[in-house]
């Protein structure tokens, strides 16, 4: 009905002249120009035809965020776009603004557009990486099962006139459009078993090494959390995904980077059930899962030289006789116990027992992605996404990756005396508490139990995966946030992540003298 996996981009990107000016006759092989300009002062005079766009552009107001059209009188009739960005622009406002144009071209369906900057030198690479990435999310078509769906815009040609890495463009974008696609599939389509086909169809063509735990492994491995989630569902498809990729040239012994994601392919909140508008849209709690395997997958096309594990935990959270409840009791993996408390903190019982495994193989590091809470969105709204980390040092490195990939992100505390609340009469730990005050927090300190203190770990609670109106230079409201900002830290950022990681002591959780039971519970 639906394919599991999209399509390969039909789009060729290909390299023009370094810069507009230096080919003359290009308005003549163009239908589309894209622009990012300064908004005082451009050479427009540089361009072809380009009196005509500075008389166009003294028509204009000339503020930070503007755009305007023009049509050239040539054979072609080339459609001219300029976006206009300020000096103290960055990558989400560059990414923002050239959405813009990548909509309004996406409505006009040129055969071939050709993207340019007149930006100063440091910022035009990040114009045409921001140009690039939105002309590619607006050609990318989206799952459906309707008779008729409208075509996407599919220029066959993408031509960069500036500083832009072809290569780095179409991985990112291809994993970040296999986010947003994984990630708009039904439940009834994608669910946990069809999930797991997909990955291993997706391994197969990209040569990785796939291992899935499915419920009898878990069960073997001690995986109690997650198969307190699991039991509810009467497909006994759910399963942790172990997808290996390792680069061709890579040094012996070298751990791998271990990413990790929470693929709720359906959350009804079980036992503690959603209300009705709570639950629509719940399919989407997978993706974190796609947000692993995207950053796999850019990382695998850019020939990435260090080994990267993503470890998927695919599940659902249902309604049934065997759902599990509240004040349950389940141990996991790492022989933690776990009072439930809430049945709809699935999410965070998933990812216990998923760290907990992926830590047995003592990678380099831990990087998880998760649409864990509602307290992240309430903090932050969807415009950024929330980041955790066992080591207090990364918290710049990381809002700095964010910040350059245009993927914002912002780190919260999460010191030890958080674990107060979180004591259990009957437990090792509560698994969240009963009120949803500062619940990012909590569900943090809950995670970092898993991990052992010696693993640098990141908690990516993904606030910004679901945003009504689209983010940055996305259009659709499935954001696929996640991986430009994961393969910026990863590609660009890794020394300073490194450095910033080192063995600094982590905080264990706080001694816990059992308290007496709370009578509210
Ligand atoms: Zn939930």
């Amino acid at each position: 009905m639906i394919e599991l996996l999209p399509p390969r981009s039909p789009v060729v990107l290909a390299r023009g002249a370094a810069r507009p000016s230096a080919n003359p006759r290009l308005a003549e092989e163009l239908d589309a120009l894209a622009i990012l300009a300064p908004a005082h002062e451009p050479d427009l005079a540089s361009l072809p035809h380009g009196d005509l766009l500075l008389a166009e552009h003294a028509r204009r107001p000339r503020r930070a965020g503007a755009t305007y059209a023009v049509t050239l009188p040539n054979r072609r009739r080339t459609r001219v776009r300029v976006g206009l960005l300020g000096a103290d622009a960055g990558a989400f406002e560059a990414l923002t603004l050239a959405g813009r144009l990548a909509r309004e071209f996406a409505a006009e369906r040129p055969g071939s557009v050709g993207l340019a900057t007149l930006l100063p030198e440091a910022q035009a690479p990040g114009a045409m990486d921001a140009l690039g990435a939105a002309m590619l999310a607006a050609t990318q078509r989206v799952p459906t099962a309707a008779a008729a769906p409208e075509p996407p815009w599919a220029p066959g040609r993408i031509a960069l006139y500036g500083p832009a890495d072809p290569a780095r463009l179409a991985a990112v974008e291809q994993g970040a459009g296999l986010v947003r696609w994984l990630t708009a599939l039904p439940p009834n389509v994608l669910t946990p078993g069809a999930y797991r086909r997909a990955v291993r169809t997706l391994a197969r063509r990209r040569g990785w090494r796939v291992r899935e735990y499915d419920e009898r492994a878990l069960a073997r491995a001690g995986c109690g959390a997650f198969l307190a989630v699991s039991q509810g569902s009467a497909t006994r498809d759910a399963a942790i995904v172990h997808v290996a990729y390792r680069p061709k040239r890579a040094a012996r012994g070298v751990a791998p980077i271990a990413l990790v994601g929470k693929g709720l392919c359906f959350d009804t909140g079980g036992t503690n059930l959603k209300p009705q508008k709570s639950m629509l849209g719940m399919h989407t709690d997978m993706a974190g899962s796609a947000v692993a395997l995207g950053i796999l997958d850019a990382l695998s096309a850019l020939d990435f030289p260090r080994p990267v594990d993503a470890w998927l935990a695919l599940a659902e959270n249902r309604i049934g006789p065997g759902a599990y409840k509240p004040n349950d009791v389940v141990r996991a993996a790492n022989g933690t116990t776990i009072e439930i408390v809430h049945t709809d903190a699935e999410g965070r019982l998933v990812l216990a027992d998923t760290l907990a495994l992926a830590a047995r193989t003592n990678p380099a590091c831990l990087i998880d992605f998760a649409t864990l809470t509602g307290a992240c969105v309430s903090a932050l709204t969807e415009r950024y996404s929330g980041v955790f980390t066992n080591r207090p040092r990364l918290r710049e490195v990381l809002e700095s990756a964010g910040a350059a990939s245009g993927e914002r992100v912002w780190g919260f505390p999460a010191p030890a005396d958080f674990d107060e609340e979180l004591e259990s009469a009957s437990a090792d730990v509560l698994q969240c508490l009963s009120e949803g005050k500062g619940d990012h927090i909590y569900a943090a300190r809950f995670l970092g139990r898993f991990v052992p203190a010696a693993i640098p770990w990141v908690h990516v609670d993904l606030s910004s995966a679901h945003r009504t109106g689209g983010l940055g230079h996305v259009a659709s409201p499935l954001t696929g946030f996640g991986v430009r900002f994961g393969t910026t830290l990863l590609l660009d950022c890794l020394r300073q992540f490194e450095a910033a990681a080192g063995p600094v002591r982590a905080t264990p959780p706080a001694s816990r003298p059992r308290a007496p039971r709370r009578s509210s519970r």
